[in-house]
């Protein structure tokens, strides 16, 4: 049999993208696995995400990932998209299927998972949100098609946040409500699972925390974080003093990565390696 030389091509289209590790981690779970793919971390200047889907679609990539600013607008570009993706409005992978692109949202199944790695179910809870930009609004999605009884949001600007909560109110059967976030704000006391999907604490503000009473977190609450490279945040820190169970947001993004390398190859994800190769580049 002839050798193959030719490499599937996968990558991730942004701007700024030049810190961004997701690359060095699925090209450390090709490895793993033996499997012949490259990773390309490619600058996407605004206005150029068209030329550069013709490029996927041209060069024969497997798929990519698209990070800020280009996970709406790159649904233009679509021939497809998952029922989560269609009710997000937004995408952060793509999977070419023989020249179809196919466009899923990963990153709130990410939180999914590991939710689940804890053992913890959304199903009949009430998962209160801090935020409604991207993160909330694939976490919110995808808490509400899981079964999540109610969803409050939290924002500090009103319209966005109205927004996140009419769109789970027509488009899935979770119970929605908005709360101004307008001073320190009180963690409504029958909230099952609080999720802060804000940038406060991301790298390097690490001594920046969302303005919240603490003291209204309960020791029976799981309490989470999208901040993944300090995964032990003072958000979290605050809510383990008070007993809370908390999962860091590092475990969001590996596991949305792992996702992303099924998607892409049909074989099961290298999680532990995707992790350790995520830690050292993170130096934690
Ligand atoms: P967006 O810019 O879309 O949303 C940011 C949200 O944070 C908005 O709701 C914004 O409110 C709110 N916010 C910003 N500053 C404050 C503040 N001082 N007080 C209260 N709220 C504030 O970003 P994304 O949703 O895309 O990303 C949010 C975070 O999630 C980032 O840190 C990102 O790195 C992380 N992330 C982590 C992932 C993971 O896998 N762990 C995956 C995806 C994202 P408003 O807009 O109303 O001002």
């Amino acid at each position: 049999m002839p050798n193959n030389y030719r490499a599937e091509l996968v990558g991730g289209f942004g701007c700024p993208v030049d810190e961004n590790p997701t690359g060095v981690m699925e090209e450390a779970a090709f490895a793993a696995k033996g499997l012949n793919y490259r990773y390309l971390t490619v600058k996407v200047e605004p206005g150029d995400l068209k030329e550069a889907m013709s490029g996927v679609r041209a060069m024969n990539m497997r798929g990519i990932n698209l990070t800020i600013p280009h996970k709406v607008e790159v649904l233009k570009y679509l021939d497809e998209l998952s029922p989560a993706a269609q009710i997000i409005g937004a995408v952060n992978m793509v999977v070419n299927n023989g020249g179809r692109l196919w466009g899923e949202n990963t990153d709130g199944k990410g939180y999914l998972t590991s939710l689940e790695k804890a053992n913890i179910s959304v199903k009949g809870k009430h998962v209160t949100i801090l935020g409604a930009g991207g993160a909330a609004r694939a976490i919110s999605v995808e808490c509400a098609m899981a079964g999540a009884r109610k969803i409050t949001i939290a924002n500090i600007i009103r319209e966005q946040g109205e927004e996140l909560v009419k769109l789970l109110r027509d488009r899935t059967s979770a119970e929605a409500e908005f709360i101004m976030w307008d001073k320190s704000f009180c963690v409504p006391a029958d909230t099952d699972i609080l999720s802060n999907a804000t940038s406060v604490g991301l790298y390097p503000n690490v001594n920046e925390k969302p303005d919240i009473d603490y003291d209204t977190i309960a020791p029976g609450m799981v309490v989470t974080d999208v901040i993944f490279n300090d995964p032990n945040s003072l958000f979290l820190q605050e809510a383990k003093k008070r007993g809370a169970k908390t999962i860091n947001g590092l475990g969001m993004l590996v596991n949305q990565g792992a996702l992303n390398f099924t998607l892409w190859t049909g074989v099961e994800a290298p999680v532990d390696i995707m992790e350790e190769t995520l830690r050292r580049e993170f130096n934690l």
